[in-house]
């Protein structure tokens, strides 16, 4: 268990208050049992997610007034392309609004043809739709293990490398569009993909001559947990596991509202194929803007130059993991199912255990959602049958492996205090459970329905 307290003093604070019980029911009720359609100022504590939420340092805002607003050649992008060489050891760098501006642009120029398929560990949703969108057919390789909650398992993000290769081997080369590693894999739990694993796909990747990229969003709490866990890292600095794991791509695209320290912004950045460059960057002036600013501001891009240097502190990356993890030993010291171990940006409760007699056509990780909500006006998010939607050729309503309640934590923005509030609202709603119930949709749309859905409670 870690013992050290927050990593940084507050110089501002942003006053967050707690509605009353009957408030918070009527809310959830107007909401349409959806917490995404809730005001965050009825929210006290918002674990929705940990994308564009965290609170940037004093540099970085000092870095806002920096900022170069010129159309063209910005003196912030050079300074976020000379970071990005230096960290990551890729050549181009395109800047997006976040990441999807960059799934949007490179995505479509990757799917040739409709029907190819995109190999990951497990896709992330907008990449999944921007897959779709594309034409393409997503499809996740990760462990089995990955599905398994209970079991302790130091990488749950990998892929399975003997499905992959099974896979490769039953189709054409040109069925397949490009392999995706997802770092750290968010949709299974935050979860880390080992060194050994990305070498293991890279080297797939290359015998089939199958182009490798990356989902970096969690990059720094992937290479961290590389460190802790893996054998032969613990003596390498953050910097020098980050610069191996990208040398196994050609690629990447990056939500830079996670570990980029950042409220928007994203980019696509390439190893050293010029080509592929080209085609992205004369794609990505239609699409985000010019390509030395992509949909951002120069001032943003100051800041996500300074955050990505930010974020590869052991100080700063041992404090971050660490809170998830303390927040996660609260809940499995109470007996609460939880995936372990933790995954890096947030604590997954285990729906499927927590609610058995809820099936999951009603969805117990949102009935959970809106419970948690009730009791203690924290937000959290189903990640389950909800979010995987129906199957996009037949229609069918498909069953998730997983239902989770994801706690995401927004990073350095709440302190330990606020992790025993969420501990405490979720172990009384545990020793209560038989109580809740199960929801079905009054409305469902057709595309990402969790953002849009309302729901009501089986009867
Ligand atoms: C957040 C995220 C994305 C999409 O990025 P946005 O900035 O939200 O557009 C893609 N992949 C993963 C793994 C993510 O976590």
């Amino acid at each position: 268990m870690y013992y050290e307290a927050e990593p940084y003093k507050i110089k501002m604070v942003e006053p967050i208050k707690q509605i009353p019980r009957e408030e918070r029911i009527k809310k959830i009720i107007e909401a349409g049992y959806n917490p995404f359609a809730l005001r965050s100022e009825d929210v006290y504590i918002d674990l929705i997610t940990d994308s564009g939420t965290g609170a940037m340092s004093d540099r970085q805002w000092a870095g806002l007034m920096l900022g170069d607003e010129a159309y063209a050649g910005s003196r912030n992008y050079y300074h976020l392309k000379e970071v990005v060489n230096d960290l990551i050891g890729y050549e181009y760098v395109i800047p997006t609004h976040q990441g999807r501006g960059a799934e949007q642009v490179l995505f479509p120029i990757l799917i040739e043809k409709p029907g190819q398929y995109v190999l990951g560990n497990m896709h992330f949703d907008t990449t999944k739709a921007h897959i779709e969108l594309s034409k393409g057919r997503a499809l996740n390789f990760v462990i089995e293990e990955a599905y398994d909650t209970d079991l302790e398992h130091p990488f749950k993000g990998n892929f399975d490398l003997d499905k992959l290769e099974k896979f490769i081997n039953k189709h054409d080369r040109d069925e397949i569009a490009f392999i995706l590693i997802t770092i750290t894999c968010n949709s299974a739990g935050g979860q880390p993909v080992s060194m050994e694993n990305i070498k293991g796909v890279s080297a797939i990747g290359k015998k089939y001559n199958i182009p490798v990229f990356f989902d970096a969003a969690r990059f720094a709490e992937n290479a961290y947990f590389i460190k802790q866990r893996e054998q032969g890292y613990a003596d390498k600095s953050i910097e020098a596991i980050i610069k191996e794991m990208f040398s196994y791509g050609i690629g990447l695209t990056m939500s830079a509202k996670k570990d980029g320290l950042v409220n928007i912004g994203g980019m696509l950045a390439i190893k050293d194929n010029e080509e592929l460059y080209d085609q992205c960057r004369s794609m990505v002036v239609p699409m985000e803007g010019f390509p030395t600013y992509g949909g951002l501001a120069g001032r943003d891009m100051e800041a996500l130059s300074l955050g990505l240097k930010e974020v590869v502190s052991e100080d700063y990356l041992s404090h971050r993991i660490g809170q998830v993890a303390y927040l996660g030993k609260l809940l499995d010291d109470a007996g609460v199912p939880i995936q372990k171990p933790v995954g890096g940006h947030a604590v997954f409760v285990d729906a499927k255990k927590f609610l058995p007699h809820i099936p999951q056509t009603q969805f117990p990780a949102q009935a959970l959602a809106v419970e948690l909500y009730i009791e203690a006006g924290v937000r959290g998010v189903e990640i389950g049958s909800l979010l995987l939607g129906r199957d996009p050729e037949t229609g069918e309503e498909l069953i998730s492996p997983v239902e989770f309640l994801r706690l995401t934590i927004p990073r350095r923005v709440y302190t330990d205090n606020h992790m025993k509030v969420i501990a405490n609202a979720l172990i009384n709603i545990y020793q209560r459970r038989e109580e809740l119930k199960g929801l079905r949709f009054t409305y469902e749309p057709k595309v990402l329905r969790h953002f849009l859905a309302r729901l009501e409670p089986v009867e």
